[in-house]
């Protein structure tokens, strides 16, 4: 009996290949972007208690009504896989003691977990890029993260999606515009989806996010945030807006833009692919790549003094869909091969490939198969030369130089390495960059110069 392999769970996903290099991308670029702006980074737990995200989430939200992994250890206590990053921080802030470095800039990446209906840009497993600002109520906390955002869409490449912003007022202005809120649909309740009657007491806010089509007609006049607006929360989003404004971040006003969550308060936002773009084509429904808001009411839920915070979090997929085929594109100036040919110069080509490797130029050593192999293995890697040595340029002291776009061949001191070649590749990026034509391959190889 043949035994049968077990299959990945669904709704999870194994990336590699050019998708794996989108996402790893988009985290190394998070990193740079995110020590720009001077966020600290932190490591948290994949799990924590149940009620962490239960009591900081709110029974009512999707996420923990439907979408938690949830279980039992084997000590009887309810744990979950974490579905955000945002709890687990604020659960550690409180029982660390963070308090003591608020405001507090922190960032992290990695794994989520949410029991989803699995489709194009929505996973069981997925990862998220996570930036908070805790212990801070000024609205410049607010701008600086919406920089980081914008800064972080601007490096990845991404042009054509835009900042959606609303507010949702401070505790009594949310309050206000939700009891209106109830009372609009409530008129209409028959009406509505069965999702937006089962909300309509709990989440009203939520109805305006509805994509049914039996809700639609009634989203464009229901009550409208501004009308509800106290005097101070009117001169918070403007201060926010002015600060975007200042620091060059374009912004959009979206009056029926809430979150999810129950905790939010004052800024709410989502970067949304421009309609008829690439991104949105690339995206298809699931739309939003980055949201978050301000959050000062969650501290208090999780039993820990008042403490304004405001935070987002994206998905590392769905921004990975999105630069993927500008990354798959960009050549590597800066890869080199080194091939071995016969056994007697194996050691002397595992001595260049180390020497060229702690320059930091990235190599290659294709030593599996025949020299077709070989060479076919270089060019895979995206190599601009590659380094041939056989046992009679050994013994002269030499290696074969191939420049693999234009084809030409010329042979480099051995003892030249790995100066020769840090040379070779910094020659041919000045060049590219002034325009100017370069001599021959013999020629540059030729004389090296002086070993200082
Ligand atoms: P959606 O409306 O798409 O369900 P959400 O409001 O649940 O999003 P957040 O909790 O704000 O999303 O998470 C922030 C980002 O994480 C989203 O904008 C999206 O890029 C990503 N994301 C959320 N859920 C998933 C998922 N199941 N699979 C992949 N990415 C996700
Ligand atoms: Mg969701």
């Amino acid at each position: 009996m043949s035994k049968k392999t077990p299959q990945a769970i669904r709704g999870t996903q194994d990336i590699f290949g050019a998708d794996a290099e989108a996402f790893a991308f988009v985290v190394e670029t998070f990193e740079r972007v995110r020590r720009l702006y001077r966020f600290r980074r932190v490591e948290m737990p994949v799990f924590e208690k149940t009620e962490v995200f239960a009591r900081s989430l709110g029974e009512t939200t999707d996420v923990v009504s439907k979408e938690m992994y949830s279980f039992d250890d084997r000590g009887g206590e309810s744990l979950t896989l974490r579905p955000e990053f945002t709890a687990g921080i604020a659960r550690a802030f409180l029982t660390n003691g963070w308090q003591q470095y608020a405001p507090l800039k922190v960032a992290t990446h990695g794994p989520l977990f949410r029991y989803e209906r699995p489709q194009k840009g929505r996973y069981r497993q997925f990862h998220q890029i996570d930036a908070e600002v805790i212990g801070a109520g000024e609205p410049q906390a607010d701008v600086e993260l919406l920089a980081m955002a914008d800064q972080l869409l601007k490096e990845l490449g991404i042009a054509d999606v835009t900042l959606h912003l609303n507010t949702l007022g401070d505790a009594e202005s949310r309050e206000a515009w939700r009891a209106a809120l109830i009372d609009y649909f409530r008129a209409v309740k028959d009406q509505l989806s069965e999702e937006s009657q089962e909300r309509l007491e709990k989440n009203p806010l939520r109805i305006l996010d509805s994509k049914d089509p039996r809700d639609k007609p009634f989203l464009a006049d229901a009550p409208k945030i501004d009308a509800f607006l106290s005097e101070e929360a009117s001169a918070f989003f403007a201060a926010v807006t002015s600060g975007l404004d200042a620091a060059g971040v374009k912004w959009v006003r979206a009056e029926s833009l809430v979150r999810g969550l129950d905790y939010y308060r004052h800024t709410a936002f989502e970067f949304i692919p421009d309609e008829g773009s690439a991104s949105a084509a690339a995206l298809g429904t699931q739309s939003t790549v980055l949201g978050g808001g301000r959050y000062d009411g969650l501290m208090e839920s999780l039993g820990g003094a008042p403490t304004p915070a405001v935070g987002w979090a994206a998905g590392i997929e769905r921004l990975a869909m999105l630069v993927g085929a500008a990354e798959d594109a960009k050549p590597d100036d800066w890869t080199v091969a080194v091939i071995p040919v016969g056994e007697g110069v194996e050691l002397e080509a595992q001595r260049i490939v180390a020497a060229i490797r702690s320059e930091r130029i990235p190599c290659e050593y294709a030593y599996r198969g025949n020299m077709k192999k070989r060479m076919q293995k270089a060019s895979a890697a995206g190599a601009r030369y590659v380094f041939i040595l056989g046992d009679e340029e050994f013994a002269q002291g030499v290696v074969t130089v191939r420049d693999m776009r234009s084809g030409e061949q010329a042979p480099m001191q051995l003892s030249w390495i790995p100066q020769g070649v840090l040379d070779l590749l910094f020659e041919n990026t000045g060049a590219e960059h002034s325009g100017e034509k370069l001599p021959s391959l013999a020629e540059r190889l030729g004389s090296p110069p002086p070993r200082a």
